[in-house]
């Protein structure tokens, strides 16, 4: 399936090449680190003697260290002064101290150079007994690695790889093996040596072994090897991946011809699939990376580029990277390209040729992202440079890479007149999260995947606060509610939901916590985290965390002291409390409360439960410490705290009158739902409809998006819900819209199953009919980006609703398209309002036009028009179009990439018609899908959960259930997943029967009201 291309074939280089026949550039022995005589070091006696004086001076300070301070005798801590540039010159990776302080590149921070590159050192904390369960699916810690030393040769031809690596490690204590992690790669055990560092004695290898489930390789040794440092070095090799995960292929067309690229995707687990390492996220090491590439590509890794040279296989060039921070192995990465490069400073983009002109905005973009990041964090960061990669089939969006970030296309390319103002928002907000990594994640890294959710919440928010930074009209911080905090609560509700911090065991159990619980959740905990902290408190808090924990690994209780001590000290609040206490019961208890508010004449109590789906099953053993804000009608705010010992926090001589109203979770910054007695709502109701400008936005948005959870899970009558909807007819904020269509898209699409869909087509009609008019069709380039996109969600829904001018003007507009003498490059068309016109010409345009959109999404050169297109591809109502497009998602070669076979499914599934077949076709091919996507947890969790969200009868409950008992077995199937698919596929149901006929009810009634006062208007 690999097009051939470049000079070198299989016959050049043997599958397993024995070390003896290995290409002399390719041979790592004389890389190793070593004093012996015999070995071909190019270092002198003397200074060799001074080297190893050196190391015995180092590790007996360090055991003395190790005695006296950490009392752990098994933690080894040697800090070895390497070269500042990061050259490894003679090879040994360890000199005299470099006199050369200059650092000439601005990310350098002095003080840096010295203990940046402390070379230790993974966590020795972990206690191997504690890992409950698990313990047999983690490494030892008695071999630790310190470095690697590698070079690895890419073959474009046969699209292989042939490496070799030298690991320096520290042995912690006397072992009889070195186990470590491989998957999938070509070894040979006679190979592998294994050489003490400071004799240089040779360390007899009698075996090796595999264990599959763990994904271990094992080095067996006839006698335990004592305590020191050693040096392993191995040959390994294989094929380039075609899973997008490990060291991979990935290609694209340049007009007839495909061209080949390599690129690297590791998190969380796939390192191993690329060279054998220690793969852990708290094994750090630091990494000196050699690639070998055709002469007509060029290569890149984590480091800046420190020589190159001619490889004695014709045709080859060696290219030497710097050697890295210490880091772990997951944000290792290296590509080998034919990419164009577009640097300003030390920052730069990489692209297919053929894009380069989209690579512009993310140029300019990026620096200014990574120095807002620099200034908030008040931490340098740490490396040289910074590269932005765009690769063409990737897997996620795009992958942290300590220095050289990866990206989905769409996801960091843009086209002026092509791509939307959401992509351009989405390309931002993408950079941000990648590199708020680059502190949250690389320098200070969890010390297992326990605590995903540091990186991963830290990340989400930091994309938000990053953007609003460079961009304050974007008003990114009220984008958060809607996109983050309120899409999170429909998942955290499920009793299958998960504690954000959780328990993992083996690569499947990783992968599947990588949901938004960990992202949005996350993300909003640490936005209520430092509203209650403040935020000159929070921040220095972080800067103190991140500075104490740099190049080494945390738990988020390193995080809750950090931010403890900082709260202390700025008075925030008493020691008696601490953040560990209030934050443990948001992060060790999943869901969250619904906070109810009643009032009599003088008092005011507040009152918290876990907030329930299904309410015939309250939890009573749920309690958090929530913060609590408040304002009354007249201006007054307060702030409490309702603790986690005492259910309901009564206010009491609250100087209000009871014609105020009295709204609790200010700006919504707390992760709760708020539930109020009648006189609450009403009181609400009115101000909403009297002048609803007296409120923010986003506590609009909080009401609306409230108000429908609590109805739709029995908290308060649907009635008042429906009645407060009403006031949307002057609402003309994108947020509390965008929050109430959250919540009525449900309605919608349960009504469009049902027979009623007329009655709700009139009260929801008559609900945007004042915007509609206003807004118009036309997009206004000047126009604020949120009225850009009010404009399109309401157009949106008035095309959904099938008003007659919305149709005919996405039908007009496409036909014109259709018209064009170069569709390709001549689209009418405004790019903001295309997603709508799109979808709603193929909805019902039939084949003609459907074969029309399919030529432009082969054709087109843009990644994010590609994502447009495949979303619209999506809309048709033909059956047998959305079999054929599923089927060629699934389809090798076919003109869906791989990584876009999850939009496929995500576009069918969004449409009513479309989410029957989709459920259908994913359960009937499942494990046709699943061998397609590299049994990756976290697609098929995608695939399945796009194609399922609506179900809501019986009959599909049952081909749910039956569905997940097939694969209760397979360790690729994820049992989480699948329960949280019956769950709401049951919660749809109980909602059918519970609320259906009220609300059916309620519309009748606002339809004879509506015709009543239509008439005495007449
Ligand atoms: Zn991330």
């Amino acid at each position: 399936m690999y097009g051939p291309r470049g000079s070198i074939t299989n016959n050049d280089l043997p599958w397993i090449t024995p070390m003896a026949q290995l290409p002399e550039s390719l041979n790592m022995e004389r890389r190793s680190l070593t004093f012996s005589k015999k070995h071909q070091l190019t270092i002198s006696k003397n200074l060799a003697f001074l080297i190893l004086f050196a190391f015995i001076v180092c590790i007996v300070v360090t055991a003395l260290i190790a005695h006296y301070v950490t009392l752990q005798a098994d933690e080894t801590r040697c800090k070895l002064q390497l070269d500042q540039q990061g050259t490894h010159a003679p090879h040994d990776g360890i000199t005299t101290p470099s006199t050369n302080d200059s650092t000439t590149i601005d990310h350098i921070d002095d003080t840096n150079t010295t203990h940046d590159v402390e070379t230790t050192t993974a966590d020795t904390s972990i206690d191997d007994n504690n890992v409950t369960g698990a313990k047999y699916l983690r490494l030892p810690r008695s071999v630790l690695p310190i470095d690697y030393d590698m070079r690895i040769l890419t073959v474009m031809s046969n699209l292989t790889f042939y490496g070799s690596s030298v690991i320096f490690v520290n042995v912690t204590m006397a072992t009889d093996n070195v186990t470590m992690h491989a998957e999938g790669l070509n070894i040979t055990c006679e190979d592998v040596r294994v050489v003490e560092a400071v004799e240089g004695q040779t360390v007899q290898v009698v075996s090796c072994s595999t264990e599959k489930e763990q994904e271990f390789y094992v080095l067996h040794f006839d006698q335990p090897i004592e305590e020191g440092l050693y040096n392993i070095t191995m040959n390994f090799g294989g094929k380039l991946r075609d899973d997008l995960s490990g060291y991979y292929a990935s290609n694209y067309k340049n007009g007839n011809e495909t061209r080949w690229i390599a690129a690297t995707q590791f998190e969380p687990t796939e390192a191993r699939r690329a060279f054998p390492c220690f793969d852990e996220p708290a094994m750090k090491a630091t990494f000196r990376i050699t690639i070998g590439r055709p002469n007509n590509l060029t290569s890149i890794s984590n480091m800046p580029l420190m020589s190159s040279t001619t490889s004695e296989l014709q045709d080859y060039t060696w290219d030497e990277f710097q050697r890295s921070v210490p880091m772990s192995t997951y944000l290792v990465a290296y590509i080998v390209s034919d990419f164009k490069p577009r640097t300003i400073g030390n920052f730069s983009l990489y692209a297919r040729d053929s894009a380069y002109s989209q690579t512009k905005t993310a140029a300019d973009l990026g620096p200014k992202l990574l120095k807002h990041l620099e200034e908030f964090f008040d931490v340098p960061f740490p490396l040289p440079k910074m590269d932005l990669a765009a690769i063409p089939d990737f897997s996620a969006g795009a992958m942290e890479n300590w220095g050289l970030i990866t990206f989905r296309e769409s996801n960091l390319l843009y086209e002026e007149g092509v791509s939307t103002k959401k992509n351009l928002q989405r390309i931002a907000i993408v950079i941000a999260h990648e590199l708020g990594h680059q502190w949250f994640g690389n320098l200070v890294t969890p010390s297992w995947w326990t605590d995903l959710w540091l990186n991963e919440g830290f990340a989400s928010y930091l994309e938000y606060t990053a953007t609003d930074a460079i961009f304050p009209e974007w008003k990114m911080m009220d984008q958060f509610i809607v996109d983050d905090l309120q899409m999170v609560f429909n998942l955290d509700a499920l009793k299958s939901s998960h504690p954000i911090s959780i328990e993992v065991h083996n690569p499947n159990e990783i992968s599947d916590i990588f949901d938004r619980i960990s992202y949005a959740k996350g993300a909003t905990i640490i936005r209520m985290m430092e509203d209650f902290l403040t935020t000159s408190s929070f921040r220095q808090g972080l800067t103190n965390y991140l500075n104490e924990k740099k190049y080494s690994n945390a738990e988020q209780n390193d995080l809750w002291l950090s931010l403890t001590t900082q709260a202390h000290k700025d008075n925030i609040f008493g020691p008696e409390i601490t953040v560990k206490d209030v934050m443990d019961t948001w992060t060790l208890q999943m869901g969250f409360p619904v906070i109810t508010v009643n009032r009599t004449d003088k008092q005011i109590s507040l009152t918290q439960d876990k907030f329930e789906l299904n309410r015939n099953n309250i939890s009573t053993n749920y309690s958090w410490w929530v913060p609590l804000t408040y304002q009354t009608k007249s201006g007054l705010k307060g702030r409490s705290w309702l603790s986690k010992d005492s259910k309901t926090l009564t206010l009491e001589d609250i100087n209000i009158t009871p014609s105020e109203w009295f709204l609790v979770n200010l700006n919504q910054t707390g992760y709760y739902r708020v539930n109020y007695d009648d006189l609450g709502w009403s009181l609400l109701e009115t101000q909403l409809k009297e002048d609803h400008t007296k409120l923010d936005p986003k506590n609009r948005a909080q009401i609306m998006n409230d108000v429908l959870s609590l109805s739709s899970a029995g908290y308060v009558d649907y009635s008042v819900a429906l009645n407060i909807s009403t006031y949307l007819q002057s609402e003309e904020e994108y947020i509390p819209w965008t929050a109430t269509l959250t919540k009525m898209n449900f309605l919608f699409e349960m009504f469009q199953r049902s027979g009623h869909f007329d009655k709700f087509k009139v009260y929801f009609t008559n609900l945007i009919q004042p915007l509609y008019k206003k807004l118009g069709f036309v997009d206004v380039k000047s126009d604020p980006i949120l009225k850009t996109y009010l404009r399109e969600v309401i157009l949106k829904k008035a095309c959904q609703l099938g008003l007659s001018e919305c149709i005919e003007w996405a039908h007009t507009e496409f036909r014109n398209w259709m018209l064009s003498p170069n569709p390709d490059n001549l689209n009418s068309i405004s790019p903001n309002l295309k997603s709508i016109v799109y979808c709603t010409a193929l909805e019902t345009g039939g084949e003609q036009m459907w074969n029309f959109a399919w030529q432009r999404f082969i054709n087109a050169n843009v990644g994010t028009e590609r994502e447009l297109l495949m979303q619209a591809l999506g809309c048709t109502k033909e059956m047998w179009l959305l079999n054929k497009y599923m089927t060629m998602a699934i389809t090798p070669d076919s003109e869906i990439k791989k990584q876009d076979a999850i939009l496929v499914f995500r576009a069918i599934g969004s449409r009513i018609v479309g989410q029957t077949a989709g459920m259908r076709f994913v359960i009937s091919k499942w494990s046709e899908i699943n061998t397609y996507m590299g049994k990756s947890v976290l697609a098929m969790n995608s695939i399945l959960s796009s194609v399922t969200s609506n179900l809501n009868t019986e009959k599909e409950l049952e081909e749910v259930q039956m569905f997940s008992k097939r694969y209760e077995n397979d360790v690729t199937f994820s049992q989480r997943n699948a329960k949280q698919v019956i769950e709401q596929t049951q919660a749809n149901i109980d909602w059918m029967n519970k609320y259906f006929h009220t609300i059916v009810e309620w519309l009748t009634n606002y339809e004879i009201q509506l015709s009543n006062s239509n008439s005495s208007q007449r």
